[in-house]
């Protein structure tokens, strides 16, 4: 027997209201990284994760680049050398 999974009642934004959102945080926050002020490969972070009831309110959104976005979601941070 199938059962179709009811879709979860979050307010999901659909992907324009989503893309005018990041933008928003992104002018807010002046284009840059709200970390090391990096104004590159520029990402919206969701401070309280979605799955943890975060919600897509932009108190909850913040700026960071690439690096430290990724960085954030590691468990521990660990800078990498290159081998001299
Ligand atoms: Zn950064
Ligand atoms: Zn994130």
């Amino acid at each position: 027997m199938k059962r179709i999974k009811a879709k979860r009642p979050g307010q999901r934004l659909d992907p324009e209201s989503y893309g005018q959102l990041r933008k928003q945080i992104l002018q807010r926050d002046g284009w840059r990284c709200q970390v090391c002020g990096s104004r590159k490969d520029l990402q919206v972070h969701h401070k309280q994760l979605r799955s943890q009831q975060g919600s897509d309110d932009d108190l909850n959104l913040i700026t960071l680049c690439a690096g430290c976005h990724e960085a954030l979601h590691r468990p521990c941070f660990i800078s990498f050398r290159s081998n001299q």
